[in-house]
């Protein structure tokens, strides 16, 4: 196994008080395969009449994957998709050329833990008509105090239903009492792993979930002993040739393609869509000026 990149989390604010620990994009490691974006939010218990409630705001030329583990989160989108997303589900949301959502705790006052991904459409989908899925189910195995969920790609005869456009591997490890993995790795992949609660040793070293992990490619097997109550995400991919760009809630496979959606956004324009609600419109979130001219 090739040696593990520590990578330390930082603070991300959601508005309202909603702060995130932030894995990817890292100055230290953009990308892991296709995925792009990592953020753990919670575990949190809200104080009474507080959750999470983040507007409506655009993505572009990813999908954004929701894994939630803790709590109920309302999504609505500009397609008209309104649907509460329980613990053990993925929404996948495929923004392509431009789609607008909005996220909500159903319960003020409840409990939240969530990881929130994306996933970087390859250049010739970037563009690609929006679309919006939710798994209720995905395959589950139990193995010497482990419990696997695969959330993207294949392992071993299983294959997760969830529609991703590149190789990659997205895995949920849990142990209630403490116990041991050997995954068996892809060497065409690069992986990071973030453990989400607990603790996990791989190699004699312990990692905790203020660090993500990241193995470059050549690895043939990955052994973790978790604690117990551990959960780890685990990620894998084919690396991309170049990192896309990124800025505010876009992705895009250049800088103009991201500075177009800015413009388009903020102009109002039909690419995007509206959220709509019981009052009308939902009010939109405005991105910070471009970094670059
Ligand atoms: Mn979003």
């Amino acid at each position: 196994m090739n040696e593990i990149k520590r990578i330390e989390l930082r603070s991300a604010d959601l508005g309202e008080g909603m702060l995130v620990k932030r894995a990817l994009p890292s100055r230290h490691q953009r990308m892991v395969g296709a995925w792009c974006f990592l953020d753990h939010a919670g575990p949190v218990s809200f104080a009474p009449g507080k959750g999470m409630h983040v507007g409506a705001h655009p993505h572009t030329a990813l999908q954004t994957f929701t894994w939630l583990i803790a709590g109920e989160v309302l999504h609505k989108d500009s397609l008209g998709n309104e649907l509460i997303i329980r613990p053990g589900q993925v929404n996948l949301m495929t923004a392509g050329r431009g789609i607008v959502h909005t996220e909500d705790s159903v319960e003020n006052g409840g409990r939240l833990h969530a990881a929130q991904l994306w996933i970087a459409l390859p250049e010739e989908l970037a563009d690609c008509e929006p679309d919006f899925a939710h798994y209720p189910e995905l395959p589950v195995w139990h193995s010497r105090g482990v419990q696997h969920t695969l959330l993207a790609g294949a392992y071993g005869d299983l294959e997760a239903p969830t529609a991703v456009h590149s190789a990659m591997l997205g895995m949920d490890l849990f142990s209630e009492k403490g116990g041991t993995v050997n995954l068996n790795l892809n060497p065409d992949f690069e992986y990071g792993f973030l453990p989400l609660t607990g603790r996990v040793n791989v190699a004699g070293e312990t990692y905790t979930p203020d660090e993500f992990a990241y193995l470059e490619k050549g690895s043939k097997c990955l052994v973790m002993a978790l604690s117990a109550d551990s959960r780890v995400l685990l990620l894998g991919g084919l690396p991309f040739d170049a990192p896309v760009q990124m800025w505010w809630n876009f992705v895009g496979h250049s800088k103009e393609a991201i500075a177009q959606a800015q413009r388009d956004w903020e102009m109002g324009d039909a690419r995007f869509g509206d959220v709509s609600t019981a009052a009308g419109v939902a009010p939109r979130l405005m991105p910070p000026p471009l970094p670059w001219k």
